[in-house]
């Protein structure tokens, strides 16, 4: 009796031990029922042994239902084993059986004369068996599962009346390995009826959990044991990552500790225990979102259980942008883009767009397009162009562009671009300026190399600057010993050498290019330590020192000033004085050497070098200077020659007339020193810059040699040798007549030739009387003058080509003359022709060149090249072979000549008497007489053209334009 109370207290408190991880789902527990005594209606037919023990009998329950149910009572006999079998029972899933009792049992003492033999127990047994083994009962295979006690016995007639008291317990067998088992009523002598057995194990049901369903599942086959089981999600849920849902079948039959869970897929949200789609116009992006949400501005869906939104035409949505921002679009363009330019940056400044798209991610990014001047041929300006701060997603409303050509036009486009600019293909929305840079000064020099280091000298050269920015005329080399006052040399190529330096002495360089638009700047310093000096040895020019201070010049001075005008502007030829020296004197001042400062080799006259350096005399600034020294060794003939130069110059002041400085006699070298011409003489110039000035620019030189001549001839001064070559230039573009001297005229000049008249003459450039018999006069000096022009509009070209003076002597005795160079203006080449008139009384004075010249600049329109017309000939000369127009006598017979003569009247009345008249008319002319048929006026004009060029070139009109 003890025994079972201790069982059932057990049970009791295990029950209340495991509440606290219930989840209250306990009626989820199901029993699934074995066998059920009280179900039964047919007779049970379970095994008795001995057959007079248990048996059989139908009875009525407690609520009076009929049920089968089983009784012994041998109390009476001793030594009482009475075995009661069920059927076979299969055991199923189950692991755990629970085999439920109800009966009730006789109290012992309410039965007279039964003590020592009467027992109010039972034994409960099993047995486990794959199948059904027969209807013997062999006792030891079967196992105890307890000895069951009454709670309550009854006693008959205790109050008179018959007392039902009906027990239940509990038995629980397991785990179970066998298909199936039996279980067995042990009798030892007890009075029992066994009302009901039911056999039966437990189940967690099936349920959803967390949006996972947890199937049907068996208990444990222990009592403390959980069953741990895994969930599926239902569908349209996914497993929440690394928390896949579980739970646990406790041997209840409870489910207990769920784990881990399903959450709905995007697009889909949950309502109970299911997964729904979201409806139109909503979306879920993903399955951690809870809820399904409206679609953002400027998207839609027409669907269910969509994860986001579509993007409304012209909107869109940036890789990084999540499904629940807005769809976006890109900005307009900007606005009030300005600029503003300096020599080649281009500084851009605009504002925001008024409409960003909906987003705050706006930069903006510059096109750079160089143009033509056709705005459809632009190129993107590539490379070499710099952004500062940057080309590209400028946050900034500025740029600034720099390293451009000068010069130039570009365009400038400036977008703002967002997030969604690179999505959309609806056209770039961009503000654009059209900019043309202004002329700037050179990039930097900044490669040089030390071609030869000297004790006192140091050779240089460099490249031109990456971008000159126009012709680079000249350069600047700078340069000091370490912490001393800088001096300058110039240099029209890309090398230089720098004289009069101290020995073992370390030099810093730095050199920068020129051009019209002014100086670059100064390249990297370099430094250069001259040789040691050698014991003994000291060069010429070390004589000059660097400069110091001008001694002052001497009294000769006084001498030159009141002798330079007597009054009169006549040249006096040096050769008259019988002292050369007093000439020199009486022309050019003499100068100290120590207020020359010889700083490099510009060129070899015939006497000596030509170096450039500077002059600086007491009382006035420094100057640029060139030195035409006198070479050692000289004879005193030589000596005569070389100062006969000097003797002539220093007569002349013009603008247009190469200025003496003054002269060094007393001292060693002797010296000539004139003003500096920076850019040398015009043919090299021209021919270096070939093509790059205007006809204006050309006409401008042309006019300038044209007035230092009619000075020179002004003043009864015959050049003999006047071609481009003896002009110098400055760096304004002056030019300067140049070279002057008496027999050395011809003795020095490489063009000059021996004739057949033997005098040494530069045949190209010499009229004809000259050649032929020395007449030079300013009329010769005229004809030199045209070829010079001839020469300044071919930029440098050689006249008469290749061919051989002879042949140029003989065309010109046949009456050729050199034809128009390329692209030049018709009238000027008229003039030229006039130079070269054969009669020289025919040829115009340099007065008058001069005058035509000014009216050209004057009226630029008169140096218009008629497109076409005038091409560098390819045939040397003007053929003159044509119809001799001299053998027409007037007017009416040139007329008949061309089949004209109806236009005689018309001519007469008009007052074109003569064929010179007729010669210089124009088209305009022609058709103020009337003459109305394009044909006719095609026919008169060409032959008058003919007439023009037969009679200028044969005969010479005095024409001019
Ligand atoms: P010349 O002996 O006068 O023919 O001079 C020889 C070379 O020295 C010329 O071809 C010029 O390149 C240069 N030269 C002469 N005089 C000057 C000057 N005043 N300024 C610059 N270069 C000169």
């Amino acid at each position: 009796m003890g025994f079972t109370s201790n069982l059932c207290l057990w049970i009791t408190f295990c029950l209340h031990l495991c509440c606290f991880i219930n989840t209250g789902k306990a009626q989820n527990a199901k029993e699934v029922i074995l066998l059920d005594s009280k179900a039964q209606q047919t007779e049970m037919e379970w095994i008795s042994s001995p057959p007079s023990g248990w048996e059989e009998i139908s009875g009525l329950d407690e609520n009076y239902t009929p049920i089968r149910t089983y009784q012994v009572c041998q109390v009476m006999e001793p030594n009482q084993n009475n075995w009661l079998r069920t059927n076979w029972i299969e055991k199923g899933d189950a692991q755990r059986i629970f085999v439920e009792l109800k009966f009730t049992l006789r109290d012992c003492n309410s039965l007279p004369g039964v003590v020592g033999t009467c027992k109010e127990t039972f034994n409960l047994y099993y047995q486990e068996t794959d199948s059904e083994v027969g209807r013997n009962i062999r006792e030891n295979q079967y196992v105890k599962i307890d000895t069951i006690a009454a709670d309550e016995s009854f006693t008959q007639g205790d109050l008179g009346e018959r007392k039902m008291k009906l027990n239940t317990e509990v038995r629980i067998i397991g785990p179970l390995s066998r298909r199936g088992f039996y279980l067995a009523f042990q009798d030892v002598g007890a009075c029992i009826a066994l009302v009901s057995v039911k056999v039966y194990y437990k189940k967690c049901w099936s349920i959803i959990e967390n949006l996972a369903t947890f199937p049907d599942t068996v208990t444990g086959s222990e009592f403390s044991s959980l069953v741990e089981v895994e969930g599926m999600c239902v569908s349209d849920a996914e497993e929440e990552a690394d928390n896949s849902p579980k739970m646990h079948c406790s041997a209840e039959g409870e489910w207990l500790v769920p784990i881990g869970k399903c959450i709905c897929k995007a697009g889909f949200h949950q309502k109970g225990d299911a997964c729904e789609p979201c409806g139109r116009g909503f979306y879920k992006s993903s399955s951690q979102d809870l809820q399904c949400s409206r679609c953002p501005a400027h998207s839609y869906n027409d669907r269910e259980g969509s994860w986001r939104c579509d993007c409304e035409d012209g909107y869109y949505r940036a890789l990084s942008d999540p499904p629940s921002v807005a769809c976006t679009r890109p900005p307009s363009a900007p606005q009030n883009l300005v600029y503003n330019i300096n020599q080649t940056t281009v500084s851009l400044e605009w504002s925001p767009p008024a409409d960003t798209g909906g987003r705050n991610d706006v930069t903006y990014r510059i096109m750079c397009r160089r143009c033509s001047w056709e705005p459809e041929e632009c190129v993107p300006c590539g490379g070499n162009v710099g952004y500062s701060p940057q080309q590209a997603g400028l946050v900034d409303t500025y740029v600034s562009v720099v390293d451009l050509l000068a010069h130039a036009n570009y365009t400038f486009e400036v977008e703002a671009v967002n997030g969604v600019s690179d999505l959309s293909r609806t056209q770039r929305l961009f503000a654009a300026v059209s900019v043309a840079t202004s002329q700037a000064a050179p990039s930097q020099v900044s490669e040089v190399i030390k071609e030869r280091v000297q004790q006192r000298s140091i050779q240089l050269s460099w490249q031109e600057p990456e971008l000159p920015n126009g012709v680079i005329t000249e350069y600047e080399i700078k340069y000091y010993e370490k912490d001393r006052i800088y001096s300058t040399v110039k240099s029209r190529s890309t090398s230089a050498t720098v004289n009069n330096l101290k020995p073992s002495t370390a030099y810093v360089f730095q050199i920068r290019a020129f051009t019209a638009a002014g100086y670059g700047t100064f390249g990297p310093r370099v430094e250069v330590t001259t040789k040691e000096e050698a014991s003994g040895t000291s060069l010429v020019m070390h004589t000059h020192t660097h400069n110091a201070f001008c001694l002052g010049s001497l009294r000769d001075e006084e001498l030159y000033f009141q002798f330079k005008f007597p009054g009169t502007k006549t040249y006096i030829d040096p050769e008259t004085y019988e002292d050369p020296n007093r000439a020199v004197h009486q022309f050019a001042k003499e100068l100290d050497a120590s207020c020359i400062k010889i700083e490099r080799v510009i060129g070899a006259g015939e006497f000596g070098e030509v170096c450039s350096g500077r002059l600086k005399l007491p009382g006035k600034r420094d100057t640029s200077v060139a030195i035409k020294t006198l070479k050692v060794g000289y004879s005193e003939k030589q000596r005569r020659d070389f100062l006969c130069e000097a003797s002539i110059m220093g007569q002349f002041d013009h603008p247009n007339v190469v200025h003496l400085e003054g002269v060094v006699t007393r001292g060693k070298p002797v010296m000539i020193v004139i003003e500096y011409m920076e850019n040398g003489s015009l043919d090299a110039f021209l021919r270096k810059h070939d093509g790059q000035f205007t006809v204006i620019q050309l006409v401008g030189m042309l006019r300038g040699i044209a007035a230092g001549m009619r000075y020179l001839s002004d003043m009864g001064y015959v050049h003999r040798d006047l071609a481009a070559r003896n002009i110098l230039v400055n760096s304004n573009l002056v030019c300067k007549v140049s070279d002057f001297g008496l027999s050395r005229v011809i003795d020095d000049d490489p063009e000059a030739v021996y004739t057949t008249t033997g005098g040494k003459i530069p045949v190209r450039w010499t009229a004809m009387e000259a050649i032929q018999y020395r007449k030079f006069t300013s009329a010769s000096d005229v004809w030199s003058y045209g070829i010079v022009m001839w020469e300044v509009m071919s930029y440098g070209e050689r006249p008469y080509w290749d061919m051989s003076n002879q042949d140029v002597i003989k065309a010109i005795e046949e009456g050729y003359r050199l034809p128009a160079p390329m692209d030049c203006p018709p009238g000027l080449h008229q003039l030229m022709l006039d130079c070269w008139q054969k009669e020289r009384a025919d040829r115009p004075k340099f007065d008058q060149i001069v005058g035509i010249l000014d009216k050209m600049i004057r009226n630029p329109n008169t140096l218009k090249t008629p497109v076409g017309t005038c091409t560098r000939p390819i045939s040397p000369l003007l053929d003159q072979s044509t119809p001799d127009f001299a053998a027409f006598r007037s007017v009416g017979e040139w007329l008949d000549a061309i089949k004209m003569e109806r236009y005689r009247d018309n001519f007469t009345a008009a007052g074109y008497s003569s064929l010179e008249s007729v010669a210089r008319m124009s088209i305009e002319d022609v058709m103020s007489l009337g003459i109305t048929l394009v044909g006719h006026q095609k026919k008169i004009m060409s032959s008058i053209q003919t007439m023009r060029a037969q009679m200028l070139h044969l005969h010479g009109t005095g024409i001019q334009v």
